[in-house]
């Protein structure tokens, strides 16, 4: 029976239909291969929404030159763009197959699906309830798992998200578990919203934080939950240089 592989080397999945193909001509190609390939460190970074994640990560890729990955976009892009084709974000296999053929492109000026600019579009509150929706289904999960590893490219990645300890890159270097009271969180959320003029609700905002960190952790694939070997960063009361410098801190003592 034909064994599947699934390489993410130089920053393109390969995936390698029939491995046994090698047995006769090259039997020792895997380990040759795995010796010759290093895959580059990865820090992954997981919490709940709005606990300051992104921002954090985005910093700590900046200061040591590493790829950023904001996993939550894809997410957000799989559910925009579903409802943009008319797909119910019940309908797991439609929603899935959306996933499987998402043209993004991640710029300095923001994010683009299909040519347009979402950035705005995708950080909606209704993108964000629907985003949580469609990241239940495991079809869709799946779907996004190799788009995710090819962000795994040299010299470094730091993956922001809700799994990518658990699932995307359980081989990383270090994992984080980055949180904040859900009260500190809202109010950071309402504050952001009124500095960019628009109008926001506290208790509104933390009823919905409330529900998707159900939803995240609720669900049984991949739920939100801090990894055993994951260190816990809580932000409620540091400043986000604070946050960033311990990141950077623990990094420095696990490359060591
Ligand atoms: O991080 P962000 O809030 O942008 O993520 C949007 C939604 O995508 C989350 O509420 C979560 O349900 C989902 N998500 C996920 N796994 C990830 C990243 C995000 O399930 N790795």
């Amino acid at each position: 029976m034909a064994r599947c592989f699934s390489l993410a080397a130089f920053g393109t999945p390969l995936r390698i239909n029939d491995p046994g193909c090698v047995a006769k001509t090259f039997p020792d190609y895997f380990s040759r291969f795995a010796a010759v390939t290093k895959a580059a460190p990865v820090i992954a970074i997981d919490g709940p929404s709005a606990s300051g994640k992104g921002t954090v990560a985005a910093r700590v890729a900046a200061a040591l030159g590493y790829a950023y990955l904001d996993s939550g976009a894809l997410y957000r892009l799989t559910a925009l763009a579903a409802r943009e084709a008319g797909v119910d974000w019940a309908d797991e296999a439609a929603v899935a197959a959306i996933a499987a053929r998402l043209d993004v492109r991640f710029a300095e000026d923001g994010v683009y699906l299909g040519g347009v600019n979402v950035d705005e579009a995708i950080r909606s509150e209704a993108i964000s309830a629907g985003s949580s929706e469609v990241a239940a289904w495991p079809a869709v999960r799946a779907a996004l798992l190799f788009r995710q590893r090819a962000f795994n490219t040299a010299p470094g990645l730091v993956g922001d998200g809700r799994d990518m300890a658990s699932v995307v890159f359980p081989q990383a270097t270090l994992k984080i578990f980055l949180t904040a009271t859900v009260e500190a969180r809202a109010e950071r959320r309402y504050k952001q919203l009124i500095e960019k003029g628009f109008s926001a609700n506290l208790s509104r905002l933390l009823l919905d934080l409330q529900q998707r960190d159900a939803r995240d952790s609720g669900r049984s694939v991949a739920p939100l939950r801090q990894e055993t070997d994951a260190r816990l960063l809580d932000t409620t009361g540091l400043t986000i240089d604070q946050a960033v410098n311990q990141v950077l801190q623990w990094y420095r003592e696990a490359s060591r």
